[in-house]
């Protein structure tokens, strides 16, 4: 074969329409071609550089509150703050991308209020709006490192397992640390009675709120010397703490009055809500019930959550986007059943709830309880009408014994 009848073996352009044909083992390529596929070649690692993780959808502050008002019932004033601090969250990691020298600090969250008021289902739903992980840890189990019980690492395991093991995802996740208020310390008095492995536990969170890099056993658990660690900065993570710090009102009412005694007034006794004391709440009142100030400093955004009455507890059956009645009438329809509950037979539900002090976590338990017969005899049947009404609901609720209702949540 003599050179010229030689051919690029990508596009077949015969040597002498080429400028440059280069051999390879038993292959040739022509300039055009080597161009085209440097060209190709630069497209695609440019875009692996961006992974589909790393794109962060800010919303702002009015958008995140509309999609919470879809789930979330009241709590105005949580849901407001929430919002702020988590479109600030998220602006904060794009100044980090980009050049400029100002650095925010991160806006970690602690909301206070009784149990069952909402403070997880915040949580979820910010995690769902941003399409970002969430982990939720219970502080209760969490200790000091070589105690029997859970590592505070092993908070970030459960982020990487719920981000499938996307490290870069679960950077930008969102961990709920729940009843934060019980590893409080057990005294106003931190050299009487020191509760220590309340306070260690406090300590061994700090680093993590704050950002640091940790080496995460992938699988949880005690660590091994075989197991391979990933590698997770923390610094990035939004954690939202909860706790209903039971009692918290004493020190808010006992500041409230000194304030009124001393010079600086700043709030009138007259107008203060005596029945909603938590709305006053500033971090001086978390530090008297027992969180280490460092901790507090850690957490800078406060918020607090009400507790809820009657109306609320009715609208929470009836109207978030995923109610319990709109769940419960669409799994009837899947039976061809037209299920329907009476405004008598809500209120009956929502007397029970509070009457046990079952909160918004009792209505769940409530409602399967009224409605476990039902969803046992009809499918199948002819019926294809079920009235809930208030005689119906007392029937099926008189045959189970309410205080010892397991509260599903
Ligand atoms: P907390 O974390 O404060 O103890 P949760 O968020 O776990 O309470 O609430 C338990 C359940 O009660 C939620 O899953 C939800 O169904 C319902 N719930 C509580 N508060 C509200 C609310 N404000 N709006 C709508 N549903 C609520």
């Amino acid at each position: 074969m003599s050179k010229s009848d030689l051919s690029c073996s990508f596009c077949g352009r015969p040597k002498p329409e080429t400028q440059l044909l280069i051999a390879g083992l038993d292959a040739h390529i022509c300039d055009r071609c080597i161009n085209q596929a440097h060209g190709i070649v630069q497209e695609e690692t440019n875009t692996e550089d961006v992974h589909e993780s790393d794109i962060i959808e800010l919303k702002p502050p009015k958008e995140i509150k509309t999609f919470l008002d879809q789930y979330i019932i009241g709590q105005e004033s949580s849901k407001r703050v929430l919002s702020v601090a988590v479109y600030n969250h998220y602006k904060r990691l794009i100044l980090q991308n980009s050049k400029e020298k100002v650095e925010i600090q991160k806006s970690n969250i602690l909301v206070v209020g009784p149990t069952g008021t909402g403070k997880t289902l915040l949580a979820q739903t910010i995690a769902r709006l941003l399409k970002v992980p969430l982990a939720i840890v219970d502080a209760t189990v969490l200790t000091e490192a070589g105690y029997v019980g859970e590592d505070v690492e092993s908070i970030l395991s459960r982020l990487l397992q719920a981000a499938d093991y996307d490290v870069n995802l679960a950077q930008k996740g969102i961990v709920f640390i729940d009843e934060i208020d019980k590893i409080a310390r057990k005294s106003d008095n931190p050299s009487i009675t020191r509760d220590v492995s309340g306070e260690g536990v406090q300590q061994a969170l700090l680093k993590l709120l704050e950002g640091t890099t940790v080496n995460v056993p992938p699988k949880g658990g005690r660590k091994h010397p075989d197991q391979k660690f990933i590698e997770v900065d923390t610094s990035n993570i939004l954690f939202i703490a909860g706790g209903a710090f039971d009692g918290i009102e004493r020190y808010i009412n006992k500041r409230l009055n000194l304030q009124a005694i001393g010079y600086k007034t700043t709030l009138d006794q007259n107008k203060i809500d005596k029945d909603n004391i938590l709305q006053y709440i500033t971090p001086r009142d978390v530090r008297s019930f027992g969180l280490i100030p460092e901790i507090i400093g850690r957490l800078p955004v406060l918020t607090f959550m009400e507790s809820l009455d009657k109306s609320t507890l009715l609208e929470i059956l009836k109207t978030p986007k995923n109610a319990l009645t709109k769940q419960y009438t669409h799994l009837f329809e899947m039976d061809g059943i037209n299920l329907q509950f009476t405004t008598g037979a809500l209120n009956f539900i929502v007397e029970k709830a509070m009457h046990y002090n079952l909160g918004a976590r009792g209505l769940r338990s409530l409602c399967e309880a009224v409605l476990n017969d039902a969803m046992f005899e009809l499918p199948n049947s002819d019926v294809k009408e079920l009235k809930i009404t208030k005689q119906y609901a007392d029937q099926k609720l008189s045959k189970i014994e309410l205080p010892k209702l397991k509260i599903v949540s």
